[in-house]
Formats: structure tokens, sequence, C-alpha cells
């Protein structure tokens, strides 16, 4: 069984990522490595590896495989980075930042979501992830400066917090936008910040 789900894994990376650009080795290793379906409830669990978002309960979803590999290659997280995650949900995307990172802070406002996820990581065994329940745009205050901050809730415009909480040159990937949403890169610059939009994109809302 587990070499099947492996086998869906090389061909979802190959035809689903590295073929829409996706270059970042460590990415690509994370994501031919994680077991996604066990974050997937049980119901779903056969659709794992197509390519498109997956419903994860309260509503939610897990982002589809490619928007998780290109938002974390945005994030240019490396060994000894700080992440900052904003929207847990089951926590897929928390465990691919933590495979590239040093340390990974994650909040979820709600905490049926937050309880899973943290079962799931346990089990697989994460050791750098730190999970709480709360409004994430308020960010992570006592954990930041954090070197890139991934969002996986659209809000209307960005929460000042989250730039705040941006260590100097650090990277912001977050969707913005209610009725048409954008995935935006905001770097944090000497003078400021710099924003670049790179695709179109539908996320649930950031409440
Ligand atoms: N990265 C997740 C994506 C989940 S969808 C995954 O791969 O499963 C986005 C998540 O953001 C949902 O779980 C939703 O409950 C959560 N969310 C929405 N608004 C939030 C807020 N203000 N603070 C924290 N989490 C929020």
């Amino acid at each position: 069984m587990s070499e099947a789900w492996a086998e869906q894994r090389e061909r979802m990376v190959a035809t689903q990522i590295v073929n829409r650009g996706v270059r970042d080795p460590a990415v690509l290793a994370a994501m031919r490595a994680i077991p996604r379906h066990a974050f997937v409830p049980e119901t779903d669990r056969a659709l794992t590896y197509s390519d498109g978002p997956l419903a994860i309960g309260r509503g939610q979803t897990i982002s589809q495989p490619y928007i998780v590999a290109l938002m974390t290659e945005l994030a240019r997280v490396g060994a000894t980075s700080r992440v900052l995650e904003v929207g847990t949900g089951c926590g897929y995307q928390t465990a691919v930042l933590a495979a590239c990172a040093g340390a990974v802070w994650s909040v979820e406002l709600e905490d049926e979501l937050s309880e899973r996820a943290a079962r799931t990581l346990a089990e697989l065994g994460y050791r750098n992830v730190h999970l709480r329940v709360g409004d994430g745009s308020r960010g992570w205050p006592e954990a930041a400066p954090f070197d890139a901050i991934v969002v996986t809730a659209a809000p209307a415009d960005v929460p000042p917090a989250l730039v705040d909480q941006l260590a100097p040159n650090g990277r912001l990937v977050i969707p913005i936008g209610v009725t048409s949403q954008e995935l935006c890169l905001i770097i944090r610059t000497p003078g400021g910040t710099r924003r670049e939009t790179i695709i179109p994109v539908r996320f649930v809302p950031l409440r």
C-alpha cells in the first residue's frame, strides 16, 4: 500500500509540480517524501494525489499540491529558516514547510482542525512544529521575526501585523482578494516592502 502511495506521489511531483516549473530541490524532495494521504480524511483518501484541493472538514480545504509547492518555493525556506504559517488546516503545508525549514509556527482558527493536525504531525514525527489556535492575522509576536510567512487563507488586504513580523529580507507569501484573488509575494526591503503578483488563485477566506 505505501509503495502504491509513493508511486502516486512520484507521478504527482512529475506531472503537476516539476512540469509547471517548480525547481527547488528541497521542496520537490519534501513532496516526494511526505505522505499527503495521512492528512486527508479517510473518505477522500483515494483522491489524495489528484490535481486539485480537497475538503478537510469545517468547510475548509487542503490546497492543491502545485499551490503548496509553489508557495513553499516562493518562501525560499532554508534549513535554518524560521517560518510562520497562517491557516494550519490539516497540517500538510505545515509538514512541507517543516521538512524544508528550521522550525515552523502555525496558527489555525478552528480548534478541531488544529488538534487533528497536531495528531497527524506528531504521528509522523515532526518535532520542529509549534501549533496554536487563534487568529493568525495577528501573527505570532513572541516567535517573530520570521524569515518567511505563508498564509493559506485569503484576506481582502495584507494584515499589517504579518508585515511587521517579517525579518529583514523576509518573504510573505499570501493570497489577496475577495471575489478574485492573486497570490502575492511581499518582500521586506531596507526601505519598506516590495510586492510581486504571481498568479490568480482561489483560497478560502481569512476570517
Ligand atoms: N494549509 C492548509 C490550508 C487550509 S485552508 C492545508 O493544507 O490544509 C485555510 C485554513 O485557514 C482553514 O483551516 C481555516 O480554518 C484557516 N483560517 C481562516 N481564517 C483564519 C485566521 N484568521 N487565523 C487562522 N486560521 C484561519
